[in-house]
């Protein structure tokens, strides 16, 4: 009692009693609890660690409690911890001006929100208020957050019993192992996505279409890596008929494919560019939108009708500009886009080789799917059963699993060593030898 630290069981019972959950049935919560971090590791209330395979929910980048993001948290938060957005401050401009550094040529402003949902809230504004267009186009397998326009711009089940805004379209992006197509192969599976694409925008009517609204990498639905030349197709479409690009870089971002900006290695351009996420691992809520200079150019003189009281927070901007740098002189995007290709990539691959019930590897640097498949042939995905075993059996060997319908996510912080990544694909190989047993 007193000081003491409680149990795990303490922490669930007292979390799930006054706490509620997104996502869930409330009287069927079964949480992990988690005390404190460092690097790859986590550890809950009774001592035990986990290596973390999840990266929470795929944003800690850069590892549990980096000692210079810290740090930089507390130095802010001793000289300024609020300002009104509206107020200039040295922290929020060097946040802008690092995030900047890493965009394409002709990005010059950044929009700060809290999270990934209300960037692509606002990026959706921007694009219709430049374009003077209504609709949205979206993919069915994407996730673009929980507000008004972002979770209708949503395609997967969450934005069903949630559909109230307007103006929203969907369209089937590439997925090659369950092509939509009847592709063969990445190539077909590109080339028909991109037909498909433009019959949709055809019909719906290119002069009603503000925005198209992509995941460089569908992450949550699946980590697609597009098909080469998938992206620069619909950056041509998008030309051809005076429709906004807009990428969500949400989850994609700040290392997590191996690079700056996931669309950094398909050689296209977009014309907005949404973040959170990775922009800081979530040390203290932020995201926004890197804005064009095109697109900025229209508001110069019109006034934006958006905002919020904690664009720019200080605590935020000082733990993104602490990140960024971080992330800069520690190698730390480079890591992640080398273990991916020599150590994640290869030890998942040679699993799959071992156990019939994994159908399908795919991903980039710490960015990985595990798809699970009850039959080789048909690719019926494995029950809902056999993943909660999965999960469990995962947890039990000291690691915490990130899994979504079918797959397991292979999705560790960047910082991860090739001996941890080891350890990882060693785990999850115990825990498959004994699910499959
Ligand atoms: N966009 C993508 C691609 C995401 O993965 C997410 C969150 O998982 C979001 C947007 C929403 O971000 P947030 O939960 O910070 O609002």
């Amino acid at each position: 009692a007193g000081t003491a630290t409680p149990s795990n069981a303490e922490v669930v019972e007292h979390d799930t009693s006054h706490v509620f959950h997104s996502w869930s049935a409330q009287a069927k919560l079964a949480p992990v609890a988690i005390r404190t971090g460092r690097g790859v590791m986590v550890e809950d209330y009774d001592g035990n660690e986990y290596l973390d395979l999840s990266s929470m929910l795929v944003n800690v980048n850069i590892g549990h409690q980096h000692p210079r993001v810290v740090e930089a948290i507390q130095r802010q938060a001793a000289e300024l911890t609020t300002v009104a957005p509206a107020h200039a401050n040295a922290t929020r401009a060097r946040a802008a001006e690092l995030i900047l550094d890493h965009a394409p040529e002709g990005f010059n402003k950044v929009f700060f929100t809290n999270g990934g949902a209300d960037a692509n809230e606002n990026a959706i504004r921007m694009a219709r208020l430049h374009t003077g267009r209504d609709k949205v186009l979206t993919t069915y397998r994407s996730y673009h957050g929980n507000t008004g326009a972002a979770i209708v711009a949503t395609g997967d089940w969450r934005r069903v019993p949630n559909e109230y805004a307007t103006g929203h379209v969907h369209f089937f992006g590439p997925y090659t192992y369950r092509s939509e197509f009847w592709a063969e192969n990445e190539q077909q599976e590109g080339e028909r996505a991109l037909r498909h694409l433009e019959r949709v925008i055809q019909s719906e009517g290119p002069e009603s279409i503000a925005a198209i609204l992509l995941e460089t990498i569908p992450g949550t639905a699946g980590i697609m890596v597009p098909p080469p030349g998938y992206l620069a197709g619909v950056r041509e479409l998008a030309d051809r008929y005076g429709i906004i690009l807009i990428l969500d870089e949400v989850m994609a971002g700040f290392g997590r494919a191996g690079e700056w900006f996931a669309f950094d290695a398909f050689n296209v351009r977009p014309d907005l560019i949404t973040f959170a996420k990775g922009v800081n691992s979530g040390y203290v809520p932020l995201g926004g939108v890197i804005i064009s200079d095109e697109i900025a150019a229209a508001f110069d003189e019109r006034v934006f009708p958006g905002g919020l009281t904690y664009s720019g927070h200080p605590l935020a901007c000082a733990s993104a500009a602490a990140s960024i740098e971080a992330m800069e002189d520690e190698g730390i995007i480079e890591n992640a886009r080398r273990v991916g290709e020599e150590v994640i990539g290869p030890g998942l691959r040679s699993l799959a080789e071992r156990f019939d019930v994994i159908g399908e590897v795919r991903g980039r640097g710490v960015f990985w799917a595990v798809e699970f498949v009850a039959d080789a042939e048909t690719r019926e995905p494995v029950s809902a059963e056999f993943m909660g075993a999965l999960k469990k059996a995962v947890l039990e060997r000291g690691a915490l699993p990130f899994t979504s319908e079918n797959r397991l996510h292979f999705v560790p912080p960047c910082v991860i060593t090739d001996d941890e990544a080891r350890r990882g694909i060693s785990i999850v190989a115990d825990a498959l030898a004994a699910v499959t047993a």
